[in-house]
């Protein structure tokens, strides 16, 4: 999607030095340009029974969120560690530099429901993966996963461990 190579900012050393950074706001802020990434994250969906969106803190909650009105679908948030009420279920996982924890509500997602995963950058794969297992975690079923950005050079699609596809909108 040129839209996406037009527009998403590469900024060097942020948040650390060393990376750089995929800045997606230039993105969100173009009405076209979002409304276009929406529809095409949608597209592999269309006409597919699907039960909920999962959205993975913070920047997957705009995409997911959005996605979840167009497939007519409910939005459940995937947060980081302490945000949610209880009862939740979390996982552990491994970052380029440490560790975080993803967590979810127990009470969200019903057993055999259909879910699509969403995040809006595939770097190193810990964060999407952890998102399934949790989904999996309640019963129910992931059926696929979408990112606007995979960073091939980072390897995170060998990270996911599920069968359901992964679709990524461009990939650097
Ligand atoms: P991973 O677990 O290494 O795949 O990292 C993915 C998570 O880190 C996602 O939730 C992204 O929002 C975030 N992330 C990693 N790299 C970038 C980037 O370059 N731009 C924006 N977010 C990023």
């Amino acid at each position: 999607m040129q839209a996406i190579h037009d527009l998403v900012r590469d900024v060097p050393d942020f948040p650390t030095p060393g990376v750089l950074f995929k800045d997606i706001t230039p993105l969100l802020a173009d009405a076209a340009a979002f409304a276009q990434c929406i529809d095409a994250l949608c597209e592999p969906w269309r006409g597919a029974p699907v039960g909920a969106v999962c959205g993975i803190e913070s920047r997957g909650f705009i995409f997911g969120a959005a996605m979840a009105r167009a497939l007519g679908a409910g939005f459940v948030a995937l947060r980081k560690k302490g945000k949610l009420p209880p009862p939740v279920h979390g996982v552990d996982y491994g970052l380029e530099y440490g560790r975080d924890r993803l967590e979810i509500g127990q009470q969200t997602l019903a057993p055999g429901e259909r879910v699509i995963v969403v995040d809006d950058v595939l770097a190193t794969g810990g964060t999407l993966e952890a998102g399934r297992q949790l989904v999996e975690r309640l019963g129910a079923t992931v059926i696929g996963a979408g990112v606007v950005i995979e960073l091939d050079a980072l390897g995170g699609r060998s990270r996911w461990t599920g069968t359901a596809p992964l679709h990524a909108l461009v990939r650097y």
